[in-house]
């Protein structure tokens, strides 16, 4: 019997490339002769900080990090850092606030300190909520299902509250002498497909802007000087769950001497205790590092990107982000484009400005797109879309169910995923259809 092959088209924890994998095999049992699995070694020791400090290069590296920013691993994931940014950049603003006493800001609660919100999907909007929770001045100043009535696009920059500088908001923050700690957005929001192809520029350059980069950080260059904070939990493009990359800049590290009254930022949350440390304050998630330092070799590998896409889909020699845009762009093309072509599915972002290169939700229903008179029935659709997920299954395309809270079909394309895959989803896409055109 042979096995089928596998693809895990899973939003994630993600496909992680195999021949990583197998490197990491090793690595437990007998981490670079040591004689000693990785998980046994010292954090203090001499092979783990190198680790540590290849792990941070090779991150620098691909996404050509100027040298004012730190980067830290942290943990506890995507969640972790919905309240991260919160303590961190309002302990931040707090002290700012103080240091310009003299200018008349307005320095007494940070209660008061706005925090700018762009909600574009379920991710945004759960990072709203913890904010809310820790007691911020939570300021939504773009609602995409307000606006558009789901989250199935990107309301222009223009219209965003935060955006004109003669707007109630940015005139009211300067009559106050408040200024926002941040404003907060979502690249790419995994639940529902929608990725920005812009980054806001049209805030107060005094506001940092803070991005979660989880399902789309090494999937496309990024200018990281116009970021204030990035993160990314590992577990779509950098590796296993356990380990999270914050991207900061340095000069939005409180010193702490000034933050009585503002509340404590927990240490195991704190960026500058955690950038002092060298990501080496307490125990770190070493196996996840560990993983992600073998995804940034194979990244960075001119050989390891040529085996990814195999003679059939090999272009050019590149590597790093620049493979992975190239690759990306492809998969996602290819796939929108047979979907759009599909008699019964619909990707559910119609504005294909906006669409995700990563996760691609979709609709099937039994009411075909080239019969005017068909009528949907939702029994029936969502019976045709388990019937898609299982057949799909049984052929080795794995994971392919939407999220919990949208349902649908959703394929996450990461990095890991060979076009190949793509391909093989998109032959079964019409396997599939042939079924029900008959
Ligand atoms: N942000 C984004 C964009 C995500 O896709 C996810 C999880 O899928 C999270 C945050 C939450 O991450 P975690 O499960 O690591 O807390």
């Amino acid at each position: 019997t042979t096995t089928t092959q596998k693809w895990n088209f899973g939003a994630g924890p993600a496909m992680i490339p195999r021949s990583v994998l197998e490197r990491a095999q090793k690595g437990f049992l007998d981490y670079e002769s040591t004689g000693v699995s990785l998980m046994e070694l010292s954090h203090r020791s001499e092979a783990y900080e190198a680790l540590n400090n290849k792990a941070q290069q090779q991150l620098r590296q691909l996404l050509n990090i100027p040298n004012n920013y730190k980067v830290i691993f942290m943990q506890g994931g995507g969640h972790t850092q919905f309240a991260a940014v919160v303590y961190n950049l309002i302990a931040w603003r707090h002290e700012q606030n103080k240091l310009s006493h003299i200018k008349g800001a307005n320095i007494e609660k940070w209660t008061q300190i706005p925090v700018d919100y762009v909600v574009t999907g379920s991710w945004s909007a759960k990072a709203v909520e913890e904010a809310r929770r820790l007691g911020a001045n939570v300021r939504v100043v773009c609602d995409a299902k307000k606006d558009l009535g789901s989250y199935k696009g990107i309301p222009a920059e223009s219209t965003w509250k935060s955006s004109d500088p003669e707007g109630e908001l940015r005139k009211g923050d300067k009559a106050q002498g408040l200024t926002p700690a941040y404003l907060y957005y979502c690249d790419n929001e995994t639940v529902n497909g929608v990725e920005f192809p812009f980054v806001p520029s049209m805030h107060d350059p005094d506001v940092p802007l803070v991005c979660d980069m989880s399902s789309n950080i090494l999937s496309r260059p990024v200018d990281v000087s116009k970021f204030g904070v990035i993160y990314a939990g590992a577990q779509k493009n950098i590796g296993p769950a356990g380990v999270s990359v914050v991207i900061v800049r340095e000069d939005l590290l409180h010193t702490g001497e000034l933050n009585d009254g503002v509340m404590p930022v927990p240490l195991m949350l704190d960026y500058k205790t955690m950038a002092k440390n060298n990501s080496l304050y307490n125990t770190p998630p070493m196996f996840a590092i560990y993983m992600a330092s073998l995804v940034f070799d194979w990244l960075l590998d001119p050989a390891a990107q040529r085996a990814q896409d195999g003679e059939k889909y090999y272009v050019k020699e590149l590597v790093g982000v620049e493979a992975a845009v190239a690759r990306n762009e492809r998969k996602a093309n290819k796939l929108y484009k047979a979907l759009e072509e599909s008699r019964f599915c619909r990707p559910v972002v119609t504005d294909k400005a906006v669409r995700s290169r990563m996760n691609v939700p979709f609709r099937i229903s039994a009411a075909r797109k080239d019969d005017p008179n068909a009528v949907a029935n939702k029994a029936e659709d969502e019976a045709m879309e388990a019937a898609f997920v299982a057949q799909a299954e049984a052929r080795g395309l794995l994971q392919l169910a939407g999220h919990r809270s949208v349902g649908g079909i959703r394929a996450s394309i990461y990095n890991a995923m060979p076009e190949e895959g793509v391909d093989v989803l998109i032959e079964f896409l019409k396997e599939f259809e042939k079924q029900y055109s008959k």
